[in-house]
């Protein structure tokens, strides 16, 4: 391996060799070493591909986040990415406001149901779901995207442990017999996804998991506990959210430079560079961006030490603007019914996904209580944020901006 080449664990043993963690790694920013200079390296002809756990399948390393509405008679995106091994689409019930499988019914057809991997998510948590309506919501996604069959079923934003135990496992397997889905799991966004992710280890029958996972995470112990216990258990996972997003002016403070990468090349790389994620989604939605992303696939150029030192800077600098959608930590500190987790990514479709009206319809979608922040204490809350948001200041811009 070259010494500009490093990946996760080298990354790690040096800086923790140099008596930091993720939380302390600011103070290296100053320390970085020397990148040497990379050989020349010719782009892969397409993306790569990785076994999806123990599936026995390959995907491509960068997937088609699918939350837009689609060109039903020629999408230019769908079909570029597709050209360029971008050949794995993640779409959900709910996505696009419910258009998403609708627009990529006809894609489907024009590539042809064999050539395309779908997975496809139901329902949305707060609908109190159960084995007869995730049974029923499946064949409404089938029916909408028109396919037989999916790739792979996952339960969307679980964010409870009982949909692990054994009903809905049998269901699953069930599913998966009756040909309805080639694999089943789920995804979860915030909460206790190391506590998801450490049962599904235990009790077997999940084959994937998408979970929340960036840079900004790459210290994070229990996190990694969990990741290594799926991989033991061989399942595979998705990384989502792997941008980390925080608004612009903030992200402009590191001054991101790299001769090979843009900054979002970077973070998908740095997803990339940890060898128990099978592959990283990416909500694609302008041809530039479907390109970027691609053309970091394709380089077969690694981070080198600099890259890293700079992104953990940035999760330095500017942590108290990442929700990481851990409300675990504070939500019982609230005694209001306020959706800390959910308010505060509504706000970060707003400032940092260039997507206003979606957020205020998602924002202006939660009840008045879980909207409410007058009266409320939410001190204790921001004091057991590990990422250090200013939970009242950020709930009230985001009370400003999308109610
Ligand atoms: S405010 Fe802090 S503790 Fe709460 S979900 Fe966001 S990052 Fe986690």
């Amino acid at each position: 391996m070259d010494s500009n080449d490093v990946g996760r664990r080298e990354f790690l043993k040096k800086t923790m060799l140099a008596g930091a963690g993720l939380g302390a790694m600011s103070g290296l920013a100053g320390a970085q070493e020397s990148d040497k200079e990379p050989g020349p390296a010719k782009p892969l002809d397409r993306v790569p591909r990785k076994e999806l756990g123990d599936t026995g399948k390959t995907i491509p390393i960068l997937l088609f986040g699918c939350s837009q509405v689609f060109d039903p008679t020629y999408d230019k995106m769908l079909h570029r990415g597709f050209k360029d091994g971008v050949d794995y689409l993640d779409t959900a019930l709910v996505y696009a406001s419910g258009q998403s499988h609708k627009t990529l019914a006809p894609f489907v057809k024009q590539v042809g149901r064999d050539k395309v991997w779908i997975t496809s998510k139901a329902p949305h948590r707060r609908r109190r779901a159960d084995v007869a309506s995730f049974e029923r919501d499946l064949e409404t996604c089938l029916g909408q995207l028109e396919v037989d069959h999916l790739d792979l079923f996952f339960m969307h934003m679980l964010d409870d442990t009982k949909y692990l135990d054994k009903d809905y496992l049998q269901m699953g397997e069930r599913l998966k017999k009756a040909k309805k889905t080639n694999f089943f799991g789920f995804s979860c966004h915030d909460g206790n996804v190391v506590e998801l992710m450490n049962k599904a280890a235990r009790v077997g029958g999940i084959d994937a998991i998408m979970f929340r996972y960036s840079f900004g995470q790459y210290g994070d112990k229990e996190l990694n506990r969990a990741i290594d216990a799926c991989k033991k258990a061989k399942i595979g996972l998705i990384a989502m959210k792997t941008q980390r997003s925080v608004p612009a002016e903030q992200e402009e403070v590191i001054k991101f430079k790299s001769k090979d990468f843009t900054l979002g090349q970077a973070k998908l790389k740095a997803v990339w560079a940890d060898e128990r994620i099978d592959s990283a989604v990416s909500h694609m939605d302008s041809l530039e961006l479907l390109k970027e992303n691609v053309a970091a696939a394709r380089s077969p150029i690694k981070l080198g030490m600099a890259d890293f030192h700079q992104l953990n800077r940035l999760a330095a600098c500017t942590s108290g603007f990442a929700c990481m959608g851990c409300s675990q930590y504070c939500q019982p500190h609230v005694v209001a019914d306020t959706r800390i987790a959910d308010s505060l990514r509504y706000l970060m479709y707003y400032e940092c996904y260039d997507e206003p009206e979606e957020a205020k319809r998602l924002y202006r979608k939660m009840s008045p209580g879980e909207r409410e922040i007058d009266g409320v204490d939410f001190a204790a809350a921001t004091r057991a944020c590990p990422e250090g948001v200013d939970i009242a200041n950020r709930l009230k811009l985001a009370q400003e901006v999308l109610a």
